[in-house]
């Protein structure tokens, strides 16, 4: 993974092509709408990033519900939205393609606070013996990325994924490595042992590149599209993984294709840069590894809790 900033939809499709450590979901065949950019959601990724469903739609308005709430939009441009019954001021642009509504994604946050306390997003949570993946990425002839002292990626994936797998059984936890050793799978394997496992959580491990030398810091990625309960595991990590002393970079969103092809609770988290020597230096080190395995079980036991 590399730092940027998504220029437009081609740009960073290129970008990925020829640079980052884990391969996006093509979006390209899936969207053909030119207002399409990152801004942008349709009606339907509305509805699943505030965890509601579409209740009705037509040319002109669109109803989104849950048990709790009601949310009407109406769908011409700059129209007003309504929020269990009360105005909500303006929904903001509207572009409609091929059939397809577009709105910004401001419209989730205006939206999203203004939602009842809805009922727990997933009753039976597990607490106790949850059924764990752990995805060290990389592997075998693929090493990820290589910090300038030549360590690989896959070691300080596979190295701190061993520890929080250790740590997570040790707690009771049902936990499934996606790879134990130094071997090369797909990614979409990957997801799919997750959801063969019908887990309750599938947490993918990387670590971080960038041309600037000086990049640091952890990331966790969930994908556009992630429910709610990825989003909070993915916050709980982050405020866990404050103790380890590097620098957070927050939750962010990326298709990633295991993000994606997962239809669990799903989370990628990026360790650190292996393209900072010094940050590379405490991600090779094992008594680092397993302040950094400790964090994320930390993180991942106040989510499941
Ligand atoms: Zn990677």
């Amino acid at each position: 993974m590399t730092t940027r900033k998504p220029i437009s939809a081609i740009a960073a499709v290129l970008i990925l092509a020829f640079s980052g450590c884990q391969s996006r979901q093509d979006f390209l065949s899936g969207s053909p709408s030119p207002v399409r950019d990152s801004r942008t959601l349709t009606i339907q990724e509305l509805a699943t990033r505030l965890n509601l469903r579409i209740d009705e739609q037509d040319e002109t308005f669109v109803v989104l519900r849950d048990g709790t709430n009601t949310v009407l939009i109406f769908t011409h441009d700059d129209a007003r939205f309504f929020v269990n019954g009360r105005p909500a001021g303006s929904a903001g642009p509207v572009r409609k393609t091929g059939g397809t509504v577009y709105v910004s994604e401001t419209l989730v946050d205006q939206i999203r606070a203004r939602l009842g306390t809805a009922p727990p997003a997933r009753p039976g949570r597990p607490t106790q013996r949850a059924r764990i993946v752990v995805d060290p990425g990389h592997g075998g002839h693929d090493p990820g990325t290589i910090a300038t002292n030549g360590g690989y990626e896959k070691d300080v994936n596979l190295g701190v994924a061993s520890k929080l797998a250790g740590i997570l059984q040790r707690r009771g936890h049902q936990v499934t490595m996606t790879r134990q050793g130094d071997r090369f799978i797909e990614l979409e394997s990957r997801a799919a042992i997750a959801n063969r496992r019908d887990a309750d959580l599938f947490v993918s491990i990387h670590a971080d590149s960038a041309p600037d030398p000086s990049a640091q810091g952890f990331t966790v990625y969930i994908a556009n599209s992630a429910a709610r309960e990825s989003q909070q595991v993915a916050q709980a990590i982050i405020r866990a993984m404050k103790t380890t002393g590097l620098r957070s970079r927050g939750v962010r969103r990326e298709d990633y294709r295991v993000l994606v092809k997962t239809s669990g609770p799903a989370v990628l988290v990026e360790l650190g840069y292996m393209s900072n020597a010094r940050e590379a230096r405490k991600l090779q080190d094992s008594t680092f590894q397993n302040r950094l395995a400790v964090a994320i079980a930390a993180g991942i036991g106040d989510y499941l809790r």
